[in-house]
């Protein structure tokens, strides 16, 4: 029998491109979008869709038990640049949505959890290179916290009640569907509109700054093959570390322009720097690969002609 899902924060970057490969999946109706807004029109036109806001677990009960809901993909979180800016905010959001979903799932009203962690768990004190599974987590970001805490909310549901929640800590994630949502890793989508609008792209992170990145629709197939995964190999109920590429602003821009020869870019940094420098340049993720077989297909130049082939539609047709 299929799952009947409900994706909380559908609108979103990831949301907006999960749903759709869900309702693929699954069959359109078996796929409730929810969101605390109607921004993305499609999704809304598309399938069964409802305003739903994350923080009210009374709202996210009902909905669950009207629609005969039994996962739900927790989507909707303030990410690390606007928690910085709305520190409160985003504790408020990102630790109550959490706990309303493990609380449904503890009751038994739904039986499986997604939710996502980030790379933004680890700080100026972890190992940047290759960065363990298991190692020291010291997040100086508010969004870092929650995601930290949140890890350890998800193996304490899971230890103490049995809740089947299921998690991945994801790097950026680059995409040409919706625009991200306030994340550090935001410019490496950034560069390739401006590359296509204007041929050119100032960077709010410096030249040499390398991060873990990945493309959406590798994302996407992580968070699909982790949740159909058996319940026996999922091992690790925190969050797994997860990685596909990682690049620095310099090498994504001599990607475009292998490309595109006369894209410029310039370089000034903002307050994300000291965020990014905050974070790990690359992940090691061998357990996602052990425990349920992840692997991802794009690399830089792939991802490139990806995003200029489906921006180069987007904006001339
Ligand atoms: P996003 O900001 O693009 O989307 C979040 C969605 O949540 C938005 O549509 C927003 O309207 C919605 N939302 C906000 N407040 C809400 C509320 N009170 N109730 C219901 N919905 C609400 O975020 P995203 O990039 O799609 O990220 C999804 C998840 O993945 C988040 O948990 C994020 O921390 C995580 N993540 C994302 C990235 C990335 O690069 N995009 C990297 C690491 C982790």
């Amino acid at each position: 029998m299929s799952s009947k899902i409900l994706i909380i924060g559908a609108c979103g970057q990831i949301g907006t491109e999960l749903t759709t490969k869900l309702r693929e999946i699954h069959g359109v109706d078996n796929v409730v979008a929810s969101d605390i807004n109607t921004r993305k029109l499609e999704l809304v036109n598309s399938g069964p869709f409802v305003i739903l806001d994350a923080k009210n677990f009374n709202a996210i009960k009902d909905c669950c038990v009207s629609h005969n809901i039994d996962t739900v993909y927790l989507m909707a979180a303030l990410l690390s640049a606007t928690g910085e800016k709305y520190p409160m905010e985003a504790w408020d959001l990102n630790m109550n949505s959490l706990f309303h979903v493990l609380n449904l799932a503890k009751g038994g009203t739904i039986k499986k959890v997604y939710w996502p962690s980030s790379i933004a768990v680890f700080g100026p004190t972890t190992p940047r290179e290759n960065t363990p599974q298991y190692t020291i987590c010291e997040p100086t970001t508010v969004y870092g916290i929650t995601k930290q805490v949140g890890e350890r909310w998800c193996e304490y549901y899971h230890n103490k009640y049995g809740v089947d929640v299921r998690s991945i800590r994801y790097p950026g994630i680059i995409s040409h569907k919706a625009m991200p949502g306030g994340g550090t890793t935001d410019y490496a989508v950034e560069i390739y509109h401006e590359a296509i609008k204007k041929g050119a792209y100032t960077c709010f992170l410096s030249k040499n700054t390398s991060l873990p990145m990945m493309f959406m629709d590798d994302a996407i197939k992580a968070t699909i093959d982790i949740m159909e995964a058996p319940a026996e190999s999922i091992k690790i109920r925190s969050s797994y570390n997860l990685s596909a590429i990682s690049f620095t602003p310099k090498e994504i821009y001599e990607s475009i322009k292998s490309h595109m020869p006369d894209f410029t870019i310039a370089y000034q940094s903002d307050f994300r720097q000291a965020i990014a420098d905050s974070w790990p340049s690359s992940i090691d993720d061998t357990a996602a690969r052990k425990d349920w077989n992840w692997q991802h297909s794009f690399n830089l130049d792939t991802m490139t002609a990806e995003m200029l082939k489906a921006l180069r539609k987007k904006y001339n047709d």
